[in-house]
């Protein structure tokens, strides 16, 4: 008989204007002296404005820290170390996308441990290193709905002289309060609401897929999904639409608590694209999905035939989930090939081998080679489409 070891998320707020208290929910988990991370392009609206002169008025100081790449690097987490540091913060608030969320993790576990960042990369029992009651507490306040890292335990940092991204790891880096206030999400642009949503997507799907034994993953990943596939489009249309993207911060949180179980292919792919090319993480999944799919068919029509009733699809099966995909990519405006993105298939067979060597490629259903790897890449620059 097969077994299980499981994890499950953490505390989380999911309420209309909940970041007005943000001051209370900071106080309550121990914070005084918070360092807010975000993204530079966020630290200059008015939204963090409000963050913190709303934190100011309620007596709590916060600093801002914004040095960071839409791909993270270590670099950046070296910054976010030394302002922590310099700055005697006791604690963290990482508002933004998975970028800023990622660097906030990884500084909130780093900073005050005896061991560098890249020590705590995820292999073998590195995160045994790490001294747990030094690992600063953070709260996540995600202003997409798309990458999941406020409930992951996780970072994927990207080391700038190997040219590829790491997955930093501690079973207690996950954010202590999750707050999901949906009003943060209305300025998102449609580009962006559509590449993460497809991100979101991206999560429960390839969850689904993996054979890793989570029967509660799995049903989590279904109903994320058909959330996804209600909402996703609405809120693509209608940004303003505050009960879709209520809708799709849930989805997205819950797409990231299923994919604990392991994802694929597509994000063995995507981290290397995304550290070779520096293109938008979401964007890259919602371009290699449908032929990451069509690459593991053999292996997963009982579960495309599962999800394609749950999703109230026509003659549910591998071609209606594939029929569906691609219509709410099209819906999306999300490119058909790579090469829309100005990626070409030069550089093919490095690509292969490092999403060959991804450990995401360990949980996707079947074990590809680099030179598979390679042909999916060189599909997915052509649009070269084929499944039976
Ligand atoms: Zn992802």
């Amino acid at each position: 008989m097969t077994y299980g070891h499981w994890h499950y998320p953490t505390e989380i707020i999911a309420r209309e204007g909940c970041t007005n208290k943000l001051a209370d929910y900071c106080r309550n988990t121990g914070i005084h002296r918070p360092l807010l991370i975000t993204d530079h392009e966020l630290a200059e609206t008015k939204m963090v404005r409000n963050i913190i002169s709303g934190c100011c008025e309620a007596d709590l100081p916060v600093e801002l820290f914004s040095h960071i790449q839409s791909n993270p690097t270590g670099a950046n987490v070296e910054a976010g170390i030394k302002h922590f540091v310099d700055g005697r913060h006791d604690g963290i608030i990482a508002l933004g996308g998975g970028s800023s969320i990622d660097v906030a993790k990884a500084v909130a576990l780093v900073a005050r441990q005896a061991f560098p960042l890249w020590d705590f990369v995820h292999q073998d029992e590195n995160w045994q290193k790490a001294d747990p009651e030094q690992i600063a507490p953070v709260i996540a306040i995600p202003t997409t709905a798309g990458t999941g890292s406020e409930v992951g335990r996780a970072s994927i940092i990207k080391d700038e002289l190997e040219h590829k991204k790491k997955i930093i790891y501690h079973p207690k880096m996950m954010p202590k309060l999750v707050l999901l206030d949906p009003i943060l999400t209305l300025d998102l642009p449609p580009e962006l609401t559509a590449a993460t949503g497809m991100d979101a997507l991206s999560h429960s799907l390839e969850a689904l897929c993996t054979h890793t034994f989570h029967p509660m993953s799995d049903a989590i990943a279904l109903e994320s999904m058909r959330i996804i596939s209600h909402y996703l489009p609405v809120a693509y249309m209608e940004g303003q639409n505050l009960n879709a993207r209520f809708e799709m911060q849930i989805a997205a949180c819950m797409a990231a608590t299923a994919f604990q179980k392991g994802v694929g292919a597509t994000h063995a792919l995507s981290h290397t694209l995304g550290a070779i090319y520096d293109k938008h993480h979401g964007l890259l999944n919602a371009i290699l999905l449908p032929y990451v799919l069509s690459a593991n068919k053999d292996h997963i029509n009982e579960k495309m035939i599962r999800m394609g009733r749950y999703l109230a699809l026509p003659r549910p099966d591998f071609h209606a989930v594939m029929a569906w995909l691609l219509s709410l990519r099209t819906e999306l405006n999300i490119p058909h090939t790579l090469a829309a993105i100005d990626i070409d298939s030069k550089e093919a067979e490095r690509i292969g081998e490092i999403a060959a060597s991804d450990p995401s490629a360990a949980s996707n259903p079947i074990h590809f080679t680099a030179e598979q790897y390679a042909e999916i890449f060189t599909n997915a620059v052509k649009g070269t489409l084929i499944y039976q």
